[in-house]
């Protein structure tokens, strides 16, 4: 259920140079389902929707991951100090995952990873036999990548992850361009029956789209996480 938690800083982690994970304590009673999101409330009308970057069985703190643009709230979140509290409010959204023996494709684009992240490593905790899962993740360069490691090296039965870079210099393995229509055809064989999760900026989650209708996959299996905010 939906509802205003006070909650205390913790500690920052960068992630990439333009991207950093804020922890907070977990507040009591808040519970949350992998991939869903939260209003932070930062003060003076500062408030944006973050999704959560941790996951649910990760129970000793919350934590979200901001792409940094030197915002009015960015600049707010670099000022915070250890046990500043704040409020947040929530958890909301829709996009989780409904496991079924169909392949899942997860398409982030940057930032976009942060519910996709979540989603993946609560597979990886739970431990259950799952459908096989790949992850085509979009980012401007190898620096860009945010979660690299713990992505490359996640422990589940059939996983597979797919790098695509603007700029692939130093990446081995890595597409370089932006996802497509080829790309998707080339890396999900068995594209029509697969379920598709997509999360980024309006930007890229458009363009997937019109991608996967050209390879004439039906709406009912996208969903998508719109980042609203970022160009
Ligand atoms: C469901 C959801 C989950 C998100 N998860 C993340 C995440 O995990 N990490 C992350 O970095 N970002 C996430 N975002 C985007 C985030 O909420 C901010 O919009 C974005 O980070 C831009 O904020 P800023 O402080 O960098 O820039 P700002 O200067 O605050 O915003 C940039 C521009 O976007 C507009 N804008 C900002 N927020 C909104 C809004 N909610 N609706 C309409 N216009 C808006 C502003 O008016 C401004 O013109 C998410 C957005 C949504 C909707």
């Amino acid at each position: 259920m939906t509802k205003d938690y006070q909650t205390e800083f913790l500690e920052r982690i960068e992630r990439t140079p333009t991207s950093v994970s804020y922890r907070f304590k977990k507040p009591e009673g808040f519970t949350f389902t992998a991939g869903q999101y939260m209003l932070v409330d930062l003060g003076d009308e500062l408030v944006h929707p973050l999704s959560l970057s941790d996951c649910p069985e990760e129970t000793e703190f919350i934590e979200f991951t901001k792409r940094m643009t030197g915002s009015p709230y960015c600049r707010r979140l670099e000022s915070l100090t250890k046990g500043k509290t704040i409020i947040v409010k929530g958890p909301a959204g829709k996009f989780t995952v409904e496991v079924s023996d169909d392949s899942l494709v997860l398409i982030a684009g940057g930032i976009g990873i942060t519910p996709i992240r979540s989603i993946l490593k609560s597979l990886e905790k739970k431990r259950v036999p799952l459908c096989p899962v790949i992850l085509i993740y979009g980012n401007l360069n190898r620096e860009d990548i945010a979660f690299r490691a713990e992505l490359e090296n996640l422990k589940l039965d059939d996983y597979r992850l797919v790098h695509v870079l603007s700029d692939a210099t130093g990446m081995e393995n890595a597409y370089q361009g932006f996802i497509n229509a080829d790309l998707l055809a080339k890396e999900v064989p068995d594209s029509r029956s697969a379920h598709y999760m997509i999360s980024g900026p309006p930007v890229m989650v458009t363009a997937i789209k019109k991608a996967l209708a050209t390879l004439n996959i039906v709406e009912e299996r996208i969903r998508t996480d719109v980042f609203i905010g970022y160009d």
